[in-house]
């Protein structure tokens, strides 16, 4: 999938639980299981399965503890 801020076709990964929780109290959402992350290590930037770019400014899943 093309990642916006990579400006590449880049391997995305559905959210983990812990994202998933993140993204929703990040977002107000309801369902965030729409959404994927970036595999690029320092990208980690969230788009939708049919937006790549839903956010604006973009959203970034925090690096685990
Ligand atoms: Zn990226």
């Amino acid at each position: 999938m093309y990642c916006a801020t990579c400006d590449s076709d880049e391997q995305h990964r559905p959210l983990t639980a812990d994202e998933k929780t993140w993204l929703r109290a990040r977002t107000g959402r309801r369902s965030v299981d729409e959404f994927f992350v970036c595999k690029v290590p320092d990208c980690r930037n969230v788009r939708s399965g049919f937006n790549k770019h839903p956010f604006a400014p973009v959203i970034r899943v925090p690096l685990p503890d």
